[in-house]
């Protein structure tokens, strides 16, 4: 079983990097990818782990992204395979998303602080040092102090994009985001395609032109087989899959006890795929 999109605690999972990979050992798999947001800093851990459990390891990374389709900006996931993780152009972008991640939650946590007891210190405990800083952890932290029951009450209510406390962070074009991986040897496999499609909306409307954009850009696969993908969607990103040569990836997008309900191994990738994405990549060694 082959699961490659998790996150560990250098990110917003709940596992440091070598506890995700005893569970992925635990939970069955034969192959992880560690994907935490913008950063690599989990790599080293996880594939020193991945040896002594003897389990393949595929280190990745969901690089945080915009696009704009028609005059709307929207958030798009881009899980990036294999990249050589001192590429400067890339490493540049990952830098400065975590850096803007850091300055928004802080406003996010000032906005907060008018409301609600809760401080930067607060959040600062939820957090491994040096790991990417998200809504997570403001809500790891609204937790703590019992003022949501879990992550998701925190999301469905205080935390959520609509409301007064939502500041937006800084992220990579998604076009520009594909050519660099590329430029790193990385491959690039689109996170949870179309999760945020609004509901009650049409095959019709689904924004091909978007898509071929970014395949004409580098785009190298879909992760069609993940919760969160909308089932109705899931046979038109098929065909266009097919129709463009493109890798098929599903994985559990793991974050933790907890956290997410998101189980290791609950959507899994072919040994086919897997072999696409690791023909392809030429930035880095996985661990097999
Ligand atoms: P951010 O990038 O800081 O805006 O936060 C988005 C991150 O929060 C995503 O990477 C998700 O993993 C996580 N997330 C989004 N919605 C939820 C939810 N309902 N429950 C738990 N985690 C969530
Ligand atoms: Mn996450
Ligand atoms: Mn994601
Ligand atoms: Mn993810």
């Amino acid at each position: 079983m082959i699961d490659l999109h998790a996150h560990s605690n250098r990110s917003d999972g709940k596992d440091s990097p070598s506890e995700l990979v005893r569970k992925a050992k635990a939970a069955g798999l034969s192959v992880l990818a560690i994907t935490d947001h913008d950063t690599t800093d989990g790599w080293e851990e996880a594939a020193k782990a991945a040896q002594s459990e003897r389990i393949g390891l595929v280190p990745g990374i969901e690089v945080s992204t915009r696009s704009k389709i028609s005059l709307r900006s929207i958030s798009v996931h881009i899980l990036a395979y294999l990249p050589d993780p001192t590429h400067p152009g890339l490493a540049g972008e990952l830098a400065k998303t975590r850096e803007s991640r850091v300055s928004r939650a802080k406003e996010m946590v000032s906005r907060l602080s008018a409301d609600y007891p809760i401080s930067w210190h607060d959040i600062e405990r939820e957090l491994s040092p040096g790991a990417t800083i998200g809504r997570p952890a403001l809500a790891d932290a609204l937790v703590a102090k019992g003022i949501v029951s879990n992550r998701s009450a925190a999301f469905d209510s205080i935390l959520s994009k609509s409301g007064p406390y939502y500041v937006s962070d800084y992220s990579v074009d998604t076009q520009r985001a594909i050519e660099l991986i590329r430029q790193a040897g990385g491959v690039s496999v689109m996170a949870h395609p179309l999760i945020d499609f609004p509901a009650g909306r049409s095959e019709l409307d689904l924004p091909t032109k978007h898509f071929e954009q970014l395949i004409s850009a580098g785009l190298d696969g879909l992760e069609v087989n993940h919760r969160a993908v909308p089932e109705f969607a899931k046979q038109w990103l098929r065909e266009l899959a097919l129709k463009h040569n493109l890798i098929v990836t599903g994985s559990s997008d793991y974050h933790g006890d907890g956290a997410k309900d998101n189980l290791l191994g609950e959507n899994t990738t072919e040994p086919q795929q897997l072999q696409r994405i690791l023909d392809q990549a030429s930035g880095y060694e996985p661990f097999l």
